[in-house]
């Protein structure tokens, strides 16, 4: 990586940006702080690593930027959020719907024992793939697939998150939870999104709360 300026001094700044606006959204979110966990795999990811040579000053400003295929990497501070909102330990299995260039994936695979990750734009998730494989991560699977379909072969899973909005929650998703464990989701609300954060009761039930308003990319129906 001798290529790459340190970016140290940009990640900390990337993460007290985040910090504060923990703070701003408590009330919404119910979350004053981001929990040390997820500041720490944060932390560890090398964020430019995941965004395109043109953008490489923007790489720690905590905004989503344009990936390609017209796709985007989330907001940081959207990436610590749906992270913390997970609520899962370091021996989780995890699934990801929406690998794009892998940088949640990548933040998650920090956190958690093993990370199964759905992209359906084939040279997304081939990209991300490799690049993930290049860093390191070695606690990650992704296909190539529609994330309405899941992972059955895995599932059930102690956490599933969703990187672009659906127009209603898939219960194909759902189903692959364990009793306990959350779905943290963009659905499409009038004319914008809402996220939210499902919980599977053991009797085959779900709770369900509204976070905040966001704004992800679509989630589209694959061929595969
Ligand atoms: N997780 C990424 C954000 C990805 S943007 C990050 O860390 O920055 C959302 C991604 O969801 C896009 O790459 C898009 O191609 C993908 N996507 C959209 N619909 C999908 C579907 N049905 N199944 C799997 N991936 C999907």
């Amino acid at each position: 990586m001798s290529d790459h300026p340190d970016r140290t001094a940009e990640r900390e700044h990337m993460l007290e940006t985040i910090g504060a606006l923990f703070r701003l959204t408590a009330r919404d979110t119910g979350v004053g702080a981001p929990p040390p966990d997820v500041i720490e795999a944060l932390r560890r990811v090398p964020r430019h690593r995941f965004v395109p040579p043109g953008e490489q000053r923007l790489a720690y400003a905590d905004m989503p930027l344009p990936i390609g295929q017209g796709q985007t990497i989330s907001q940081p501070y959207m990436v610590a959020l749906m992270t913390a909102l997970l609520e899962v330990g370091s021996g989780a299995r995890v699934l990801e719907i929406g690998t794009g260039c892998g940088y949640q994936t990548a933040v998650l695979a920090e956190l958690v024992a093993q990370v199964y990750s759905l992209e359906v734009v084939k040279p997304l998730a081939e990209g991300a793939a490799r690049r993930l494989a290049e860093l390191g991560y070695g606690n990650v699977e992704v296909r190539h697939g529609d994330g309405y379909a899941g992972w059955p072969e895995q599932a059930p899973f102690d956490g599933i998150i969703v990187t672009a909005a659906a127009p209603r929650v898939p219960m194909t998703l759902v189903r692959q939870l364990k009793p306990g464990a959350n779905l943290v989701i963009p659905v499409t609300r009038g004319p914008g999104q809402v996220l939210c954060v499902l919980c599977g009761k053991s009797n085959g039930g779900v709770n369900r709360r509204d976070v905040l308003p966001v704004a992800f990319v679509p989630m589209v129906r694959g061929q595969t």
